[in-house]
């Protein structure tokens, strides 16, 4: 497990659209949870599926978080620079037999279910830039242990079967990147929403076949809508006003339970960062994987 490292979090986003109310909560407890531990915090652009990134997204991330007093402690690592270590990672697996080429088509796959039975595990398809790789699970079940959440246990085998690190259309999966870069990046703290839950035994299995030690886990309530959808870029929630940052922060330390007092309701980013930084509990959250958003607008 994780050893006495100082500590190094980050917040991660994905340039498909702008940040908005969820996003700006997921990066706030990252950055808490780094700074009250005086540690790093880091941002890196998750832009691996080009043609999903906005143009413009990366840099209206970066300068609304810079207007929310959060800045990158390091230089912004952008994924799409480093698709030769994603590439080395896979041809290593591959000649180890540790990963294989598949060329299911979406019709087969379908019929699977969401759980790929291995049918391209023995086939011993020869390299094509057309084909998907995908990498060999264990059989025996992983289990997650998170500072807020319940121990969470997959069986990758039955849920998920040998999953895509390489997609047909040549894209890498975010599992594997994710998990290259917060290796490169010495990340010891993964703070992010309880959507990402789901993912990280996946991703224990990467650090486990390349013997690494894991990050700590804080996967953090997701916000929904008042209809019980995500905040999500796909559901149009709108991107944030850099205008309103010092309402939208104290907004947003309501919707991550940390029970600010209403005389920083009108102070500046600095000061509710500076109160925020010393009184986080992230134990005031509901270890639920979700919240309604509505309840936070009384
Ligand atoms: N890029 C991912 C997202 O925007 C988050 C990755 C992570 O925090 O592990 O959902």
């Amino acid at each position: 497990m994780h050893s006495a490292a100082p500590y190094i979090g980050r917040f991660a986003p994905t340039p498909s659209g702008y940040l908005h109310f969820g996003s700006l909560v997921a990066a706030l407890a990252s950055y808490l949870d780094a700074r009250q531990q005086q540690g790093q915090w880091l941002i890196r652009m998750e832009d691996l599926d080009q043609p999903r990134s906005i143009a413009g997204a990366s840099e209206h991330i970066i300068d609304t978080l810079a207007c929310y007093g959060m800045h990158s402690d390091g230089d912004i690592l952008y994924q799409h620079r480093r698709l030769g270590l994603y590439a080395a990672q896979i041809d290593q697996w591959l000649a180890q037999g540790q990963a294989y080429y598949c060329d299911c088509s979406r019709r087969q796959l379908a019929e699977f279910g969401g759980v790929y039975p291995g049918t391209c595990r023995h086939r011993q398809l020869p390299p094509a830039e057309d084909h998907a790789v995908r990498l060999i699970v264990p059989e025996q079940p992983i289990t997650t242990m998170d500072r807020l959440q319940p121990p969470f246990t997959q069986d990758l085998t039955t849920t998920l079967g040998d999953f895509i690190i390489r997609r047909r259309d040549g894209i890498y999966a975010y599992q594997l990147a994710v998990v290259l870069d917060d290796i490169a990046q010495g990340i010891t703290d993964v703070v992010r929403g309880a959507d990402l839950l789901d993912s990280t035994p996946r991703q224990q299995w990467i650090y486990q076949l390349l013997g690494q030690p894991l990050p700590r886990y804080l996967h953090i309530p997701l916000l929904l809508r008042a209809d019980g959808e995500k905040l999500s870029k796909r559901l149009g929630s709108t991107p944030l006003d850099p205008t309103r940052a010092p309402a939208e922060l104290f907004r947003a330390l309501q919707a991550l339970a940390q029970q600010p007092p209403a005389s920083l309701r009108s102070a500046s980013v600095e000061k509710q960062l500076e109160w925020a930084i010393a009184h986080w509990q992230p134990e005031r959250l509901s270890p639920t994987q979700s919240l309604p958003h509505d309840r936070l607008f009384d």
